[in-house]
């Protein structure tokens, strides 16, 4: 490994050679911070590189930054411009897909397939919906005898933008996609565990032709830099990913401050209901995909899965052989499904949760234990004979921990399914067709899959009941978050 200024050039494992931006990027320009953070690739356990850190006075520079362009450039700047900057963007992520591909994989962990096909795909996706709504951003004109009125729907400023390590590409096109193209600028303090793809995309973004302070990416720890920018008062809206709990800390810094905006994207204990008559293979390879995908690092993941008495015994049987041919281990390999959890912390949090069920007593169907000898590697776990108030069945692991158990009928499993403090995702498996649909609307989740799981995309929105959220991403919905209605009334009568 070289440094050099602010990049660093690193050899991954398969001979890639690795150029990475470590600065802060503010106003265009990669820039140093208060002190340095080592990244490290969750495979080994090595550093990776140090990247610059946040505190107070960056953020500030960035909130600047961005007020600036945003008065002088951004609001004077046509939709139609705002719209081939993000087209522009999303084309040069394509570009350089296979580079951002290989950064996610060695800062994050994850398969290089899932960075491949979901990761990367899914930020280009995002800009490129949301490019298409910039010229179509408007308001109404309201039928009142006498007047000529009408709602102008214009941008906040300046948004923030809090994100995590689980999916850091994603949820930052998620962010930049609705706040860009309604007019907005933005300050994105990244996970202080992942921030190497999104200083990638930073670089890209200057290379698109964003004007300086439009789009600042900078890295730093939560209680520095995320609370500074969730505090900030020249910050119109902040939209949170990440944990209840700090969506909390988060949603309060933004109440004692300026009352700004807040979006909240926060955690789950997903329940996935798989009814007697459902097609039991698709309802075993989905309640795989549902809780293993991402190494269950998902905020919807089918953590909880549900299936009716009499297909029970088929279905742990199917299950359990779905599990053990679930592919972990080095995750630059192509055939590689799950890779390591992302760090020591995540690790030991996930190994206490499994500790903590044999404790409560359940049964560890499958796993259980480390994989491999370095690394953070958890086996797939399978437990069973779970009773409802277990700790494994109430909180969120976020790991590849499921609970699996049995259930008599609809009425029984949709109170189950309500009997945590979540309400994030469900899913449904049935050929009933009204069965499908009853179930479906009387779950309390901001998403309910039929037939599948954890599949996403960015026309639908996705948010949470109840604690798992406050507002909606994705979709049309997301737009309503970055704008702000102004009535104009203008007096016709003497
Ligand atoms: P986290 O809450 O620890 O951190 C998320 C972000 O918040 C990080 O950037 C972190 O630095 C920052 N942060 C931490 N403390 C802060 C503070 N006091 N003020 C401001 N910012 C602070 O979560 P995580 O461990 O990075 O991510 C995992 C969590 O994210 C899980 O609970 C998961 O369910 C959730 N998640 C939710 C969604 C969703 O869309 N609902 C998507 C992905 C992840």
């Amino acid at each position: 490994m070289t440094l050099k200024d602010l990049t660093a050039t690193v050899k991954t494992v398969k001979g890639y050679e690795l150029k990475l931006q470590t600065g802060l990027f503010i106003n265009n320009e990669f820039v140093t911070g208060a002190k340095t953070i080592d990244t490290i690739n969750p495979a080994t356990g090595d550093v990776i590189t140090s990247v610059q850190a946040a505190e107070k006075k960056q953020i500030d520079d960035a909130v600047d930054a961005a007020e600036l362009a945003f008065r002088n450039v951004w609001s004077k700047t046509s939709p139609q411009d705002r719209q081939k900057l993000m087209l522009k963007l999303a084309d040069l992520i394509d570009r350089d897909a296979e580079e951002l591909s290989q950064i996610e994989t060695l800062d994050n962990g994850k398969g290089i397939s899932l960075s491949r096909t979901v990761d990367i795909p899914g930020i280009a996706a995002s800009l490129r919906y949301y490019a298409g709504f910039a010229d179509k951003i408007h308001g109404k004109t309201v039928d009142i005898p006498g007047t000529f009125s009408y709602t102008r729907h214009e941008a906040i400023g300046v948004c923030g933008a809090i994100i995590p390590w689980n999916f850091p590409l994603m949820m930052l096109g998620w962010k930049l996609g609705p706040c860009l193209a309604t007019g907005n600028v933005i300050v994105v303090k990244t996970s202080e565990m992942t921030p190497l793809s999104a200083l990638k995309v930073a670089a890209l973004a200057k290379e698109a032709g964003f004007p300086a302070g439009v789009i600042n990416i900078v890295t730093g720890y939560g209680p520095e830099a995320g609370d500074a920018l969730a505090r900030h008062t020249k910050v119109g809206k902040v939209a949170f990913t990440g944990s209840t709990l700090t969506g909390r800390t988060v949603m309060k810094a933004a109440a004692e401050s300026n009352l700004k905006k807040v979006t909240l994207e926060l955690g789950g204990k997903s329940p996935n209901i798989i009814f007697d008559d459902a097609d039991l293979d698709k309802a075993v390879k989905w309640a795989h995909f549902g809780i293993f995908f991402n190494h269950g690092q998902c905020c919807c993941a089918g953590s909880r899965v549900y299936v009716q008495e009499g297909i029970y015994d088929r279905f742990l049987e199917k299950f359990k052989k779905a599990t053990e041919e679930t592919r972990v281990g080095d995750p630059t390999d192509e055939s590689t499904f799950q890779g390591p959890q992302i760090s020591q912390l995540q690790y030991d949090r996930i190994m206490g949760y499994i500790e903590s069920g044999k404790d409560e007593g359940a049964k560890v169907y499958l796993g259980g234990a480390r994989h491999g000898d370095k690394g953070y590697f958890i086996q797939p776990t399978v437990f069973t004979d779970v009773t409802p108030k277990m700790k494994i069945v109430q909180e969120e692991i976020f790991g590849p921990v499921v609970v699996v158990s049995k259930f008599k009928d609809a009425d029984e499993v949709v109170e189950l399914a309500h009997d945590t403090t979540y309400g994030l995702a469900a899913a449904v498996f049935t050929e009933n067709v009204t069965r499908a649909i009853d179930v479906a609307n009387r779950l309390e989740a901001g998403t309910v899959w039929v037939n599948a799981y954890n599949v996403l995309n960015p026309q639908v929105p996705f948010g949470g009941y109840r604690q798992s959220g406050v507002g909606r991403e994705n979709g049309e919905y997301a737009l309503d978050n970055y704008v702000q209605i102004k009535t104009v009334r203008v007096n016709l009568s003497l």
